[in-house]
């Protein structure tokens, strides 16, 4: 059994009430999470801390994030089997990817800061500008299920680099990886207060953390319906928000591509970590010329892959997150079929798992063809093991497809053709659109969907600058006494 406890001002501890933690791969409550009704006492800490943290050289601050991201990386396996068994993910993905990049995301922004300058500009001989990069202060850090330590790592990384302190609420599904974080950031030696985590449910602790004005911005990753609930609680009072949310993201695999790789890369966007990643490619848009070639090949992919107990090192394929989050994939290929799609591959509970495994929320990577861009199964985000296949006939009409939804996260397109490639990419409404490749991350492009997939872009000088001010100090030249031309010594 696993007992999550809240990290608030540098002592663990439980709250009055608990939720169950259920695994995945097998339906059994293996632990318990705080069920935290109000951050106010993390928000207290975290905002009496901000002044000293922000006064923490930023070589020390540094310094700590990276002790941190080395302790977890010392207990890779650890948190690689903890966030499997939370997830349902595969170990083998959660080893080589998840905590990886968790590792990564603290290591990046506790050198990026180091080079995050303030900026000082000479207006003729009349003045000098100090453009000073200000800690918002308290700092609220919301993040999903789908990919827990990742995302977690990916919001409070830029925020404690840039001197703020932060209150985290990861989701209630999967919350021990932060939790292990937690304990490691106290064995680590971050002052008491600077990193807070609070455990809950979303409209009880995190709307807690959303309404507090002590709280200067949040960034927030998850539904679109909350992201937009979100921005409504903190409009009224003009603090920062980002957001980063859905997709309905398009594959698009035109007839010039190369069409082995094209075929495995669209399979690995459809069906990676369930397909519960937000830039999974849900529409596959392809060429009409190859359009059997290329549905056969992708149902051939998507039998082959290995659906198994997810602590099995071999085991490619894992369990969906909750039932109800089954329960709900499941209502959506029922209501493909009812729009008249075809299942052609999956849309069934594997047969075959391992005995303890019977009772977990498995389904098997599905396939569905015959449907047009009206069907809501093309319009809305399914966030599981689903790819619609759509055929089409020219290059504008893939780019109207592509186009033709609510969402603008993310799209791959695969041609040989560079010309091609550089007519269609600029074209597509998205955040981040790959050429021949998919997920090939670089932590200094900025990140974030347009339409209802996001405000704002995280990544890079993206992420310091939300979690800082901009002060601009106008001196004008040659009116005082004293060496120092402004508020920067340059
Ligand atoms: P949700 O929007 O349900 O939840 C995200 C987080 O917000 C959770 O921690 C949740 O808590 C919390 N939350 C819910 N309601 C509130 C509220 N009123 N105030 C403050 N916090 C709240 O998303 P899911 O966890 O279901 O994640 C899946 C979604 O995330 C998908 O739509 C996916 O596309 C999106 N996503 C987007 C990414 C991106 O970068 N654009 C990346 C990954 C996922 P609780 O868990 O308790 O409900």
């Amino acid at each position: 059994m696993v007992d999550v406890l809240n990290l608030i001002n540098g002592r663990h501890v439980p709250a009055d009430d608990t939720l169950d933690l259920i695994s995945p791969a097998t339906g059994k409550v293996y632990g318990t999470v705080p069920r935290t009704i109000s951050a106010s006492d993390a928000i207290m800490a975290a905002h009496d801390a901000a002044s000293s943290w922000r006064a923490t050289p930023v070589r020390e601050r540094s310094r700590l994030m990276h002790a941190l991201a080395d302790a977890i990386e010392s207990d890779l396996l650890a948190f690689s089997e903890a966030e499997s068994i939370d997830n349902g993910k595969p170990v083998e993905l959660a080893r080589t990817v998840d905590i990886p990049r968790a590792v990564a995301n603290l290591r990046w922004f506790a050198s990026s800061i180091l080079e995050f300058e303030n900026e000082h500009y000479e207006t003729g001989s009349r003045a000098v500008n100090d453009v000073l990069h200000v800690p918002v202060g308290v700092i609220g850090a919301i993040s999903p299920w789908n990919l827990p330590l990742y995302l977690f790592t990916w919001k409070i990384a830029p925020a404690l680099a840039t001197g703020n302190t932060v209150v985290a609420k990861p989701s209630e599904l999967t919350p021990v990886t932060a939790w292990m974080l937690g304990k490691l950031a106290q064995d680590v030696r971050f002052p008491p207060g600077v990193l807070n985590i609070v455990h809950g449910l979303g409209p009880e602790v995190g709307q807690s953390i959303v309404d507090d004005t002590r709280v200067g911005a949040v960034t927030f990753t998850g539904g679109t319906a909350t992201g937009r609930h979100i921005a409504e609680s903190m409009a009224a009072s003009f603090r920062k928000v980002s957001l980063e949310m859905g997709g309905k993201n398009p594959t698009i695999i035109f007839e010039d591509a190369d069409l082995e790789p094209s075929i495995s890369t669209a399979a690995a966007a459809a069906f990676a970590n369930q397909g519960e990643i937000c830039l999974c490619g849900e529409r596959l848009l392809v060429h009409e010329d190859i359009y059997e070639q290329v549905v056969e090949g992708l149902c051939r992919q998507a039998a082959a892959l290995k659906i198994g107990d997810p602590l099995e090192s071999e085991t490619q394929f894992g369990a969906l997150v909750s039932s109800e989050h089954r329960d709900r994939v499941e209502a959506m290929i029922q209501r493909a079929r009812d729009e008249g799609g075809q299942v052609i591959q999956g849309g069934s509970r594997p047969d075959g798992l391992p005995d303890h495994c019977r009772d977990g929320f498995f389904l098997e990577p599905t396939v569905i063809t015959g449907l047009d861009m009206t069907a809501r199964t093309n319009q809305e985000e399914i966030f599981g093991p689903v790819v619609c296949v759509i055929p089409f006939s020219t290059e504008a009409e893939a780019v109207e497809l592509a186009n033709a939804t609510d969402y603008g996260l993310s799209a791959a397109i695969f041609t040989s053709d560079a010309d091609r490639a550089a007519r269609v990419a600029p074209a597509i409404e998205a955040g981040t659109v790959w050429v021949n490749c998919w997920l090939v991350r670089d932590f200094r492009v900025p990140f974030g969907g347009v339409k209802n997939s996001g405000l704002g872009r995280e990544g890079g000088d993206d992420a310091l600058r939300f979690c800082t001010e901009a002060r601009t100090i106008c001196t004008a030249t040659k009116t005082m006494k004293g060496s120092a031309q402004g508020a920067v010594p340059s």
